[in-house]
């Protein structure tokens, strides 16, 4: 059973990355910020504060039930994928105008510890 958050515990949340969200690192309003477990509920995870992250709504869609070591090493087979299924990005890639980013990812929480 999830617990519902009041406003208060929301603004804590969000306040946990200084209003970002804690994977991608994008700006968030209140209003937009979904509630990450980083631990899933469904993996055993605890319904408390401790185990929540601010998201935005890509972030935490795409993380869904993912543990964040899951996540990170399904975002960082995104340009795999791409090279395998897309022929746009594999011709963009051998002329040189699609650049490989940095192939670990870090997220914004692991670099923005709290004080
Ligand atoms: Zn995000």
């Amino acid at each position: 059973m999830r617990r519902k958050l009041s406003k208060a515990e929301r603004e804590q949340v969000l306040k946990k990355c200084d209003g970002h969200c804690a994977y991608c690192g994008c700006s968030l309003e209140h209003e937009h910020m979904q509630v990450d477990h980083v631990i899933p509920l469904r993996k055993g995870g605890a319904d408390e504060l401790e185990n929540m992250l601010p998201a935005c709504k890509s972030c935490n869609w795409y993380k869904s039930t993912m543990t964040v070591d899951q996540f990170r090493a399904y975002l960082e087979q995104i340009p795999a994928r791409l090279m395998r299924d897309s022929i746009p990005y594999q011709v963009g890639m051998r002329f040189g105008i699609i650049k490989q980013g940095e192939p670990q990812i870090k997220f914004y929480f692991e670099n923005h510890k709290e004080e």
